[in-house]
């Protein structure tokens, strides 16, 4: 029997898939392709980190590799700033995600140069396969009648591609965004494909009153269109603006029945989320 780390990852994978070819009387080993986390190490990582801050987590988790190689996704957001600023003082490092989907606001593509400029970001860009776009979104007009599907092309694809390198992802989702988010843990199992990855929301049990005190704190630049009444940004068509007092993110996707671009799931429906109440996130 042969055991292995995978990567840096706490979870030990027993190779347990030896067999023998007796007429050769030779051991093969075959590459467990499991889950890399289990539910149980979420919960495992959230109990050991209650009550510790965002940066010592962060700290611990990027030096002690327990989560493996991470990757940030952000959305260059209303508060990407946050985390993003949070995450280079600690190692600038880590891959940064944006997945470009050709349907940004000009303003959030400006905001994300500055940001990669201002911390120093190691950027990748993820863009769609012109393939997918050419035989499903010709017209670029997908959004419009089948956004779950515009979203599958231009984000789901691409990011599920390039997380096939990472064990973990770290994004900057809140608990206190909207009532689909609000039993965001800190650790939860990536549910948008079968590899087990970790997901790390640093910020999910951040206050909105926590996230305005670091922005004057360290004099983080806003993204130029909440001004202009958009406390949540995502692709231009798929945006509008709110009201004052109403849900930060019903701006999104106005008049569908959706509220996830797919990469996330509702946090409310991820099974064994150790829901310790602090909860919320963003995209
Ligand atoms: S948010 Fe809208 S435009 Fe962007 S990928 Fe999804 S459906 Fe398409």
């Amino acid at each position: 029997m042969v055991k292995i780390l995978f990567g840096i990852c706490a979870t030990e994978i027993d190779m347990n898939a030896e067999s023998t070819i007796a007429s050769h009387d030779r051991t093969i080993d075959r590459i467990d392709s499991g889950a890399r986390f289990k539910p149980t190490d979420a919960v495992r990582l959230n109990n050991m980190f209650r009550g510790r801050s965002t940066n010592e987590m962060l700290t611990s988790v990027f030096e002690d590799g327990i989560a493996g190689d991470i990757a940030l996704v952000s959305s260059f957001g209303a508060e990407s700033a946050i985390l993003l600023h949070l995450v280079s003082q600690v190692n600038r490092d880590i891959p940064v995600i944006f997945l470009d989907t050709g349907k940004h606001f000009p303003e959030t593509l400006a905001y994300r140069d500055l940001l990669v400029e201002r911390f120093g970001l190691n950027l990748i860009n993820l863009t769609p396969e012109v393939g997918d776009i050419e035989d499903k979104d010709g017209n670029g007009l997908r959004w419009s009648f089948d956004p779950d599907g515009c979203c599958h092309i231009r984000k789901v694809l691409p990011l599920e591609k390039e997380m096939a390198k990472y064990d973990a992802s770290i994004s900057g989702r809140k608990g206190f965004q909207s009532k689909t988010r609000n039993a965001l843990p800190r650790f939860e199992i990536d549910t948008s494909d079968a590899q087990g990855r970790l997901k790390i929301n640093p910020l999910a049990d951040w206050t909105k009153e926590q996230l305005d005190a670091y922005i004057i704190e360290h004099d983080l630049p806003p993204h130029p269109l909440v001004e202009q009444g958009y406390p949540s940004i995502g692709c231009s068509p798929c945006t509008s603006k709110v009201a004052e007092g109403e849900d930060p993110r019903s701006g999104r996707w106005k008049g569908w029945d959706k509220v996830e671009c797919g990469i996330h799931a509702p946090a409310s429906a991820i099974p064994n989320a150790d829901d310790d109440g602090a909860n919320d996130p963003i995209f």
